[in-house]
């Protein structure tokens, strides 16, 4: 195979080499983190007050974690490190709370996700003659932005498709002859479906390759895609808080994502004893970045379980490969690519007093699609009442949801005391999509 490199001298930079600039770079971080308010305090209380109280990369382990708790907490400007009049943007992601985290951003540090995000394309053989057709969400969401300008780096035409529209999808992969797509894994399987039931023949698109990522799915999965559409498919991984897509990426192997050891440090760590996973082990990922001059944020705790290969790759990039990732330590749900924590539900139906206390959040598949079902109790009198008014209030309670979680999910409402009680713990949330992760 011939393997292509957007910075072969970073790229393939031996491992003593990388851990010098991972050093280098993260003594940098630390002086931008004491102007962070949030890390000014952290850091003082362990000691660090300035780079020179890290010596090693082992120093770190001074560091204590950080949360998502911690970057709510310090809402909206406890992380941000430079004046306010030099930051260019934000992106942000909703929570459990109403608060949502956010992360601001220098011209220097959308030049460098740019770049990282540059590299993970390019590794996967595209080049600039390729036609890129970017159908994720714009706007807070950062896999429209973070791909589109990544696409723009590496010089291709890129399509700001947007999410959803499969019709629309496809008069634009004729008419501009698009080769390279990113959807999550879900909604690439929904579109082989709707390009069967639109009667789009196979042979008008000139598609070949598609990155799929911001929720897990299988090895299997990506089989499925890849038969189905006839594409080389390349799972993407990044999260808000570390910029978004651009942290990890598969190369041409497609056999684990590289992630970038120049700009982010990678730990993995078991997440009861947050003690460091043995070589190969599963372990939560945890994340200091090293390209951000804005928003700092160290030794983040992704939630996101994964482990790291053993075995070098043969594309002969020399930053480590992660595993898929096969699940999270929280209790926080991707659906059709969304992020929501059950908790958010329920300060939704526990807020309307018409509502019951027992309520069960399903989520299952609809063909390719994830699907949401809410099902909740309703007081006595009122579902004895006339039809009407329960439809008001599942209308109120969809509404209501679709403005906190940004889903429209499914509602049922029950009578009081028909849905089922667990013994001990209640059991609210059903994930019934099959587990071939
Ligand atoms: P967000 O901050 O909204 O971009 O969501 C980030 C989260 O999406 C990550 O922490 C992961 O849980 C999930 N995610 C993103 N990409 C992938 C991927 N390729 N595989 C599995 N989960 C992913
Ligand atoms: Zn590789």
């Amino acid at each position: 195979m011939q393997f292509q490199y957007w910075n072969a001298e970073i790229e393939k930079m031996p491992r003593a080499e990388l851990e010098a600039l991972q050093l280098k770079r993260l003594k940098k971080e630390i002086e931008i983190a004491l102007r962070a308010p949030f890390y000014k305090e952290r850091l003082s209380k362990v000691g660090i007050k300035s780079s020179d109280d890290i010596k090693t990369l082992a120093d770190l382990n001074k560091i204590p974690f950080t949360t998502k708790d911690d970057l709510r907490d310090g809402f909206p400007y406890g992380f941000l490190s430079i004046p306010k009049d030099e930051v260019v943007r934000l992106h942000s992601s909703s929570g459990t709370t109403g608060i949502p985290t956010v992360i601001y951003f220098s011209k220097e540090d959308i030049k460098q996700w740019a770049g990282y995000m540059a590299r993970c394309i390019f590794a996967t053989g595209c080049t600039k003659s390729d036609v890129f057709q970017n159908m994720i969400t714009y706007g807070l969401f950062t896999g429209g932005l973070g791909f589109h300008q990544g696409g723009e780096e590496v010089g291709m035409l890129t399509i700001p498709a947007g999410a959803g529209n499969t019709a629309r999808q496809f008069k634009m992969m004729q008419d501009y002859q698009t080769t390279v797509l990113h959807a999550t894994p879900s909604f690439l399987l929904h579109l082989e479906t709707k390009m069967k039931e639109a009667g789009v023949p196979r042979e008008s698109l000139f598609i070949k390759k598609a990155f799929g990522g911001a929720e897990p799915y299988s090895e299997d999965t990506r089989k499925r895609i890849e038969a189905l559409l006839k594409v080389d498919v390349y799972n993407s991984y990044g999260l808000s808080e570390m910029n978004g897509p651009g942290v990890a990426f598969e190369c041409q192997c497609k056999d684990g994502l590289h992630i970038w050891e120049d700009g982010y440090i990678a730990e993995i760590v078991n997440p009861d004893t947050l003690q460091p996973a043995k070589d190969g082990e599963t372990g939560e990922l945890v994340l200091t970045i090293l390209c951000r001059e804005a928003t700092p944020i160290l030794r983040y705790r992704t939630r996101d379980l994964t482990s790291f290969y053993t075995e070098p790759c043969a594309c002969g990039r020399t930053h480590r490969k992660l595993k898929r990732i096969t699940g999270r330590s929280d209790d926080m749900l991707i659906i059709n690519g969304v992020n929501v924590f059950p908790s958010q539900i329920e300060e939704v139906i526990m807020s309307l007093k018409e509502v019951g206390n027992n309520y069960l959040i399903v989520v299952e598949k609809d063909g390719a699609l994830d699907k949401l079902t809410v099902k909740t109790e309703v007081n006595a009198e009122i579902f004895m009442d006339d039809s009407r008014h329960l439809n008001a209030l599942k209308e109120k309670i969809i509404e209501t949801l679709q403005t906190s979680i940004s889903i429209s999910p499914k509602v049922e409402l029950h009578e009081s005391g028909s849905l089922p009680i667990s013994e001990g713990k209640a059991v609210r949330v059903h994930d019934n999509r099959p587990k071939d992760v």
